[in-house]
């Protein structure tokens, strides 16, 4: 007979950035099966990954006693440790002694070279409170705001561009309004894939009478149920927005009532449309003059128009250029501020949206509040009981600069808590050079992974299911995750692991619980000043702004004006930018890299889940049937994509849905980790690497 729970935990899926809502069935401290709950994003439903991913957490290669680094166990950038070899890099440390090396060294670089010689990566990950505590250790205990998290790899761009143009980097609108709109457009995104219950609203959606408008290079799943599929030439986003603004300009389909009680900067963008007419850039973006007109009307005189995004759009040099024009787009049509409109980035990682809120950025304090305005700053250093001026005044590095700042012997120490930058940054075996290249690493994680197998300290930390936290979804909703089960061995919760770093560097530091850390951290960020956490126990799930208790929270926001300068929306006209590395004869095919849908980011968690592995063993490559015939391989054989940085080998998979020319690659296989081989110039105003275009070689075997 199968095995009877012996208690149910309310928790959310640790995956995406939908977040689901879902319950763990518990025997002895073992999960042994999820189910979906009725929560705001999911209404029970749950992908193949919170339903089944869940068995990482009792993997025999979890973290179990903190480690360091052997005196005669140099690091080797190019290794890849057998889990069963870790004795021969590593030994085995009380947590005092580890702590001890952890923080005293990084201590001792803060002192001897500097603040700025030291950096820490949060996590997305991790939960609002953990993020909240990392950006205040470096920010108060490192000296400097040399924090960020893998949201420059994400939605970086999308957000410069939405606090530029609207005032406020998250949603205006939850998913869910999809299900109110006239008109979906999914630009640079495979929902399916990586957001896949939000997928299901918009297949629903669909099937309800919607137009659903999918703009992408590549053809996922969702395109069967498209009105139009606008498959755009890769790099071209610019070209096809610009043309179909030009279109809703000249034919006088703009909203000029909203366009003049709501917005500045029209003039400038109107001007900057000219030389963009849908007979001129269809040759460019390889999208026909007359499916932009049509498409353009189409968006701009239905009764409510949404645009949802992901990282085809904000994973370019001109990321914040892509989502400019989409910002545009929805402001000249007044589409946004009512049900079934609006702008909705969609997240990534399940805690992308509340890591960032919570300060985890070089840039700005928590709720986006700048760390170069010294009103600002002064109010932090008040909230944080500190000496007036105490505080850094400039950005710290972000994740790019970081490696090359290391590199260039400007960064000697780094506290890494659950991020995994030797797989997931670009030009990967730089970033591994680097990291490798470091006085001190100390790393916090679940597992051994890519990046830990660097440090000099690594620390066991808490799976997700083993801590209490909140988690901020895609929909700006505040999400309560319980701790249903207990770390292995050795291993601690996140905030305490923090916490006895923060003391031993010499912060005064005394959270008892996580709600502690949760309080402070909303008499500093006003978007969530009226949530408290009994509500979160109570209702389990608040959206802000809630500014004050008792609010019910604004799931669609902008409706009467909007977080900037006299309540106004810029326009910011972009023009084209071309991808830093085009094809030329030696790289002559565009790879694209992403996700799948069995497996997470950098698949320390999903390749250890036993039914996402056995799903999804291997790493593949997607490509064109008649690419595929060029290339003289069947599928299921191996090929080499090779770049001016690197190569790997992986199996062929034939993929109509891939455009000729290109191939797809997901960055979760550590033995084909493909962003050995993505480049790494970025956006000038996000510094969001080109994740989504580089050239490369393909050949057989
Ligand atoms: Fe988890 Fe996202 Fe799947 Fe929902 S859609 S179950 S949040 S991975």
């Amino acid at each position: 007979a199968l095995p009877v729970p012996d208690k149910k935990v309310d928790s959310v899926c640790p995956y995406c950035g939908v977040g689901c809502q879902l319950t763990y069935n518990v025997k002895d401290n073992k999960i042994l099966y999820v189910e979906g709950r009725d929560g705001p994003a999911n209404h029970g439903r749950l992908c193949v990954k919170g339903r089944y991913g869940f068995d990482y957490a009792h993997h025999p290669h979890r973290l179990t006693t903190p480690l360091i680094r052997r005196a005669d166990a140099p690091k080797d950038p190019k290794l890849v440790l057998d889990p069963d070899r870790v004795h021969e890099v590593f030994r085995e440390a009380t947590w005092e002694e580890a702590l001890a090396l952890a923080a005293g060294k990084l201590k001792d670089i803060r002192d001897t070279k500097g603040p700025k010689t030291l950096v820490g990566f949060g996590s997305a990950k991790g939960s609002n409170e953990e993020a909240y505590l990392f950006q205040k250790l470096v920010r108060t205990g490192f000296g400097s705001n040399n924090v960020d998290h893998c949201t420059r790899l994400c939605h970086a761009s999308s957000v410069a561009a939405l606090l530029e143009g609207i005032g406020s980097g998250a949603v205006s609108n939850p998913v869910m309004d999809v299900t109110q709109a006239e008109v979906i457009v999914v630009i640079g995104s495979n929902p399916t894939v990586n957001h896949p219950v939000a997928a299901t609203w918009m297949k629903n959606a669909a099937k309800n009478g919607a137009k659903l408008v999918i703009m992408d290079p590549r053809q996922g799943e969702l395109t069967r149920l498209a009105w139009r599929h606008m498959q755009f030439k890769p790099d071209t986003d610019v070209a096809m927005l610009n043309a179909m603004m030009h279109v809703i300009v000249h034919e006088g389909l703009v909203d000029q009532a909203f366009i003049e009680s709501r917005t500045i900067g029209y003039d400038e963008l109107k001007k900057n449309l000219v030389g963009y007419s849908p007979e001129e850039m269809a040759p460019v973006c390889g999208v026909p003059a007359e499916t932009l007109r049509e498409v353009a009307r189409t968006f701009a005189t239905s009764r409510a128009s949404m645009i949802l995004w992901g990282m085809g759009v904000s994973q370019h040099v001109h990321g914040t250029d892509n989502a400019r024009c989409l910002i545009a787009l929805s402001l000249m049509t007044g589409q946004i501020g009512r049900p079934g409109t609006g702008l909705h980035p969609l997240r990534g990682q399940n805690n992308v949206q509340g890591a960032s809120d919570a300060g985890l950025i070089p840039m700005m304090y928590p709720d986006y509040q700048k760390v170069a305005d010294p009103e600002v700053r002064a109010r932090f250093e008040q909230h944080w009981k500190l000496q007036p001026g105490t505080l850094d005044d400039q950005p710290g590095l972000t994740v790019i600069e970081v490696m090359h700042a290391i590199t260039a012997g400007k960064v000697s120490g780094m506290y890494i808590m659950g991020e995994n930058p030797a797989m997931s940054d670009p030009d990967a075996d730089h970033a591994r050079e680097a990291l490798a290249k470091l006085d001190h690493l100390v790393v916090q994680d679940i597992f051994l992974t890519e990046t830990a197998v660097l440090a000099d300290v690594v620390l066991p930390a808490s799976a997700f299911p083993e801590k209490t936290g909140t988690f901020t979804n895609t929909d700006r909703l505040v999400q309560l995750g319980r701790q249903a089960i207990d770390p292995p061995g050795q291993a601690k919760q996140d905030l305490w692991i923090i916490q006895e770093i923060a003391r031993r560097i010499g912060l005064d530091w005394n959270y008892r619980h996580v709600s502690e850390a949760f309080d402070e951290m909303r008499h500093t960020m006003p978007s969530i000043a009226g949530i408290t956490w009994d509500r979160l126990e109570r209702e389990h799930a608040v959206t802000y702004p809630c500014t004050k208790e008792g609010d019910p929270g604004d799931p669609v926001v902008f409706i009467e004006d909007f977080p900037r300068e006299g309540g106004k929306a810029r326009f910011v006209p972009a023009d084209i930018v071309p991808a830093a590395e085009r094809p030329d004869a030696q790289y002559p095919m565009v790879l694209i890299t992403g996700r799948q849908l069995e497996h997470w980011h950098t698949g320390s968690m999903t390749r250890r889940a036993t039914v996402l592995d056995a799903i999804e063993p291997d790493p593949t490559v997607l490509v064109h049937p008649l690419d595929i015939a060029a290339l003289g391989v069947k599928p299921g054989e191996l090929v080499t994509i090779e770049s001016r940085r690197g190569k790997v080998s992986l199996y062929a998979r034939v993929d109509e849905g891939t455009p000729r020319g290109s191939v797809f690659v997901p960055f979760c296989y550590y033995e084909a980790a493909i962003n050995k081989v993505t480049n790494d110039k970025f956006d000038p105003v996000a510094k969001i690497p080109e994740l989504k275009y580089c050239a490369v070689r393909v050949t057989a075997g």
